[in-house]
């Protein structure tokens, strides 16, 4: 039987849910308060230069998943993309992830693959056998030069805390090589949007159109009709009103610039590691699509700051310091205890996640919606979806 459901967010998660909600027969609401779709993924042409911008920062597609990598396909064409960056350090440029060119560059060798396995395990501290900390694992890994030169400095930026006060995980994201492969991804697709990650988001949204409405520049908070169930993508203290305090986030400032040259750094994303420079890093969104860059005169590029995100903030990164537990803990509780609402997403569910991520929890979620409606109805839809790794 039809049901009517809000989605909370037009962000890939909120999308997705609606999409299928709509497909399966059911009326859906989606209400975002920002003036886009797309959420932070939302892309946008510069209105100066004309160059196709990733307004909440760079957005690289890449995973692991086909499943997902065939459901983001069937909604545009997505252009082969390697993500290839660099880093400024102590007055040179680098290639990263750290690979062979890397460690030759700052020990000043020439060292072979086997060479080079053999000489960083010998920088290695290996009296660290289970490290828990960002630094321990650092230092573990690849001993204290490469630590000091590419992430004690940015880490503290991008975080603005001590590297030992951070878990091991966020490093464990990056690869570390012993060729000369500079892909800073490991997964098997990678690719950037033709016509943006809005426009997929639109795609996502367009068939069943006849049954999602979608408000933009509108607050959940301000709405008064009732809904079977609601779905709830944004972020979860603010859901409870913040009533057992806020959740801590990294925010971004973008300080944007025209450069009169068609070609400001000639990539896309230079890192700046040194603790003295104050930005991490310096995205030159044209290079993001390689394929139309050379119908631009000018080029936009932005410098990225990171802070401690205010209450009036966009909310970025979610910080799970050890800290943060019992709070996190405490909103968690409430939600399991409410009805007619789950959460969904990286600001629902307070984690950092990759698009692909966040895409294929959308869709799991909704193959459980398919048999808990047809078992149950949506009373007995969860607060919380089980996630399976991807
Ligand atoms: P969001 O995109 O945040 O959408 C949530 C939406 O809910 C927002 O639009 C918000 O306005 C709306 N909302 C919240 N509360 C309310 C309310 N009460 N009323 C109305 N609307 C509300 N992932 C990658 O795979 N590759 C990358 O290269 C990559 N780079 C990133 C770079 C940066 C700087 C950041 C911060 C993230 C990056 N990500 C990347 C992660 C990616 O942005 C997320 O995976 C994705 O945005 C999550 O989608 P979502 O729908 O869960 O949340
Ligand atoms: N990092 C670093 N130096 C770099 C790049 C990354 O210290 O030049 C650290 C930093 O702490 C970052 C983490 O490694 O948060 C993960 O890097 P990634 O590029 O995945 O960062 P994100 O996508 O979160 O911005």
């Amino acid at each position: 039987m039809e049901k009517t459901f809000c989605v909370v967010g037009a962000g890939f998660s909120g999308a997705v849910v609606a999409r299928h909600l709509a497909s399966r027969g059911h009326r859906v609401v989606v209400v975002d308060e920002r003036p886009h779709l797309a959420g932070n993924c939302h892309t946008e042409r510069d209105s100066q230069t004309g160059v196709m911008v990733h307004r909440f920062g760079p957005h690289i597609f890449h995973t692991a998943n086909a499943r997902v990598w065939a459901y983001v396909q069937r909604f545009g064409t997505f252009r082969p993309y390697v993500n290839r960056v660099r880093a400024i350090a102590r007055g040179q440029v680098f290639s990263l992830p750290i690979n062979l060119a890397t460690i030759n560059q700052l020990f000043k060798t020439t060292l072979g693959p086997a060479q080079a396995r053999a000489f960083i395990a010998s920088k290695a501290d290996h009296s660290i056998s289970a490290p828990r900390t960002f630094r321990e694992q650092a230092l573990s890994m690849v001993g204290p030069e490469l630590y000091e030169t590419f992430f004690e400095g940015y880490t503290r930026k991008q975080w603005g805390c001590e590297p030992d006060t951070l878990p091991a995980s966020i490093l464990k994201r990056l690869p570390l090589r012993f060729n000369y492969d500079d892909n800073y991804f490991n997964h098997p697709y990678q690719g950037m949007p033709e016509a943006g990650y809005t426009a997929i988001v639109q795609a996502i949204l367009a068939e069943f159109a006849h049954r999602i409405d979608i408000r933009l520049g509108a607050r959940f908070e301000d709405m008064a009709e009732p809904f079977d169930h609601v779905f709830y993508t944004g972020p979860l203290d603010r859901f409870f009103g913040f009533r057992l305090g806020r959740l801590a986030y990294r925010t971004l400032d973008f300080e944007r610039f025209v450069s009169p040259e068609p070609d400001y750094q000639g990539t896309a994303v230079i890192n700046y590691c040194d603790a003295d420079v104050p930005y991490t890093r310096i995205a030159e969104h044209k290079h993001f699509a390689p394929w139309e860059q050379a119908q631009f005169e000018q080029s936009v590029y932005f410098r990225e700051y990171s802070r401690a995100a205010q209450p009036q903030d966009t909310p970025y990164y979610p910080i799970r310091l050890s800290g943060e537990q019992p709070l996190l803990q405490g909103y968690e509780d409430l939600a399991r205890a409410s009805t007619g609402v789950s959460f969904l997403g990286r600001l629902g569910t307070y984690r950092y996640l990759d698009m692909d991520v966040t895409i294929h929890e959308a869709l799991q979620a909704c193959d459980q919606v398919n048999s808990i409606l047809a078992s149950q109805g949506p009373h007995a839809l969860p607060a919380f979806f089980t996630p399976t790794a991807p």
